[in-house]
């Protein structure tokens, strides 16, 4: 068994809100409760949504919550080669099609496109790539929720017709260069696990042990999301969100508000664990904020 790393990976697209420091703590937590290394890793290939104003926001609140990594922080944006190294390996396995269906022509749920009799044959150019998921096992035996079944993704896209490598085969190469043994995030993910995993298996790479915990939702059923922008988190009292985690948690005795990031993490690493997670959930998928 190797020891124990983690990582949190957000994408650098808005500030941290409650929810992404939600995921950054349980992550954080979890690999230290393990006595492992925590990184940090920037999700930043789309260059249309991510911004480095973003990059140095996400880390300036990350620090200041008390979340330090152990080890330089490691950006997507420097791995192209490593992506296309893997493309290039999936292809030689004529387990990759072009596709040039549009998003809009495809009903929702696995893909039923015409594009499957590309199969093995050179790609075209302005199509995006699919990979085939006839080897696909949706059984993920998850660390926090036990065995589960996921939906039938159908073919997945590994690179999109915008040139961009697709989040499935990225964070999967992403884990294997950085020794990655456990991922910890949100259930929002689960349906991800299947797919990098199959990524993976066909880059001949073990998989990492993934956990998903349950996620932050907001007055409108929503996920908490910088997409929907959700109110960044205050990183000059990170007390402020930490109270509102404990309290959403039901933990007692809690810090107070104006606390320091460190006095807070203590506490959440002597109380928090799985177990209690799930029960302040009261064994569902979400937490309203
Ligand atoms: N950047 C992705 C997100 O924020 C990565 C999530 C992950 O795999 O932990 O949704
Ligand atoms: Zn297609």
């Amino acid at each position: 068994m190797s020891a124990y790393r983690g990582r949190f990976a957000p994408s650098a697209t808005g500030p941290l809100h409650l929810g992404s420091i939600f995921a950054a703590l349980l992550s954080f937590l979890h690999a230290k409760q393990h006595h492992g290394q925590w990184l940090i890793r920037i999700d930043d290939l789309d260059e249309k949504r991510c911004k480095q104003s973003h990059t140095d926001e996400i880390l300036h609140c990350l620090s200041a919550f008390g979340l330090e990594p152990d080890g330089a922080v490691i950006y997507q944006s420097s791995r192209l080669t490593d992506y296309a190294d893997a493309l290039k390996t999936l292809e030689h396995q004529s387990i990759l099609y072009s596709c040039t269906c549009s998003r809009k022509s495809l009903p929702k749920g696995p893909y039923v496109g015409n594009c499957t009799h590309r199969l093995g044959k050179a790609f075209l150019t302005d199509a995006a790539i699919r990979i085939s998921t006839e080897k696909l096992n949706t059984h993920v035996n998850d660390l926090l929720l036990g065995p589960q079944i996921t939906d039938n993704p159908g073919d997945f896209i590994v690179k999109r017709k915008d040139g961009l490598f697709a989040y499935q085969l990225a964070c999967a190469v992403d884990e294997h260069i950085d020794s990655i043994t456990d991922v910890i995030r949100g259930v929002d993910l689960l349906e991800s696990t299947p797919m990098q995993c199959l990524v993976s298996e066909r880059l001949g790479l073990v998989s990492p042990n993934y956990g998903h915990f349950p996620i932050l939702i907001g007055s409108d059923g929503g996920k908490l999301s910088k997409q929907t922008s959700a109110t960044p988190v205050d990183w000059r009292i990170p007390g402020v969100a930490y109270s509102k985690l404990a309290n959403l948690l039901l933990l007692k005795n809690t810090p107070s508000d104006r606390d320091t990031a460190s006095i807070w993490l203590s506490f959440f690493q002597s109380v928090t664990t799985p177990a209690s997670i799930n029960a302040a959930a009261g064994g569902a998928n979400t937490l309203s904020v």
